[in-house]
């Protein structure tokens, strides 16, 4: 078998939200075969990330063997790497190789977990994440196994440490409040805050006596001295890796002691081959990995094959272009017994973004 054509989109949803998702949104990609079998994945990076698939990447693909993953993965990360290693070349490399995996199993008539060494699990708990109560108080009679508190825009930041963290703290009491005391409590500051202000809230967290499962990206990614010395000293356990890349970014993570929990996006990280990598390489440490938006279709095969205590996160609803995504009933999800990903595309409906940026860029 031989590729013959490697195609790439960046699908319209009326539902998606109007940010960076959007503007360097995420993107379809198609690996088309001599046999009349195509392989779809999802990775990221908008209409840059399309013309790194549809120019580099598909030069090197084109009239090769799809079934050797590992070797394409390279040398895709290989050529890309003056420009690439992290950010939206890799999350254009995540759609190819998701599209590889895809393939692969439709080729061999099984699932991908099946590739994977077998679904240890089929039915997996899950959690969904939410920007406030009010969302929170709608869920939490819906049988998650935990809450994820988006904290982004609870709080305003420019205020004095001693004003900001009573503000999330109250919110998070709340959430802890609605959920009751059993049930797994998360928080996620998107980046936002800086050392005083999380280590207030972790304080307060800590007064007030709620438990919590994680603390996730307090700080900037690259805080890397504030991430050590917040796994030193958190008693809550610290959480991150959407914004990381490949299995040797994360490996950095690890060695460095920067995350006690890593949640690396299949769509983004470097696709299916990096997330198994990540796996393996988190298994050998004994550390937990619990993927960004787990539920979806995309990481739902690693996790079945290689979680030892999957966690699903929500999906993104918005991205309602992806057919076949098993639902979320009763907080559980069942990876679901279909060739590939299991994915069912109908291109012909498919509404696709078009752009003005290869436009005259002389004034006028
Ligand atoms: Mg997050």
């Amino acid at each position: 078998m031989k590729i013959t054509d490697v195609r790439a989109c960046q699908p319209v949803t009326a539902k998606s939200p109007d940010d960076w998702r959007t503007t360097v949104g995420q993107i379809l990609v198609a690996v088309d075969t001599d046999a009349g079998l195509t392989g779809y994945g999802v990775g990221g990076g908008g209409f840059a990330g399309i013309h790194v698939v549809r120019t580099v990447l598909r030069d090197l693909l084109l009239g090769r063997n799809p079934a050797e993953i590992a070797t394409l993965w390279r040398e895709m990360y290989d050529s890309t790497l003056a420009f690439g290693q992290k950010g939206l070349v890799v999350m254009a490399i995540s759609g190819i190789d998701l599209a590889l995996w895809d393939l692969h199993g439709k080729a061999e008539g099984v699932p991908v977990y099946d590739l994977l060494g077998g679904a240890e699990h089929r039915r997996m708990p899950t959690y969904i994440t939410v920007w406030d109560n009010n969302a929170l108080r709608q869920v939490v009679d819906d049988g998650y196994r935990g809450f994820k508190l988006h904290m982004e825009c609870l709080a305003d930041l420019s205020v004095s440490v001693d004003e900001f963290a009573p503000v999330i703290v109250d919110q998070l009491k709340t959430s802890r409040e609605i959920i009751g005391p059993e049930t797994a409590l998360m928080g996620d500051a998107w980046m936002k805050w800086d050392m005083p202000q999380t280590q207030a809230v972790i304080e307060g967290v800590g007064k007030s006596g709620l438990v919590m499962e994680w603390l996730e990206e307090p700080l900037p990614v690259d805080d890397e001295a504030g991430y050590a010395q917040l796994v030193e000293e958190s008693p809550i356990p610290i959480a991150g890796g959407e914004h990381e890349y490949t299995v040797a970014g994360f490996q950095h993570l690890v060695e460095k002691k920067l995350h006690t929990v890593l949640q690396p996006d299949v769509c983004w990280c470097g696709g299916l081959t990096e997330l198994v990598r990540i796996y393996e390489m988190a298994a050998e440490h004994g550390v937990r990995v619990c993927p960004h938006r787990g539920s979806e279709i995309w990481s739902l095969h690693a996790m079945a094959a290689l979680d030892p205590e999957p966690l699903a996160e929500s999906g993104r609803h918005w991205m309602d272009w992806v057919g076949g995504q098993p639902p979320i009933v009763d907080g559980f999800i069942e990876v679901e017994d279909r060739l590939g990903l299991g994915i069912v595309l109908d291109e012909s409906s498919l509404v696709t973004m078009t752009t003005p940026i290869y436009d005259d860029w002389r004034r006028a």
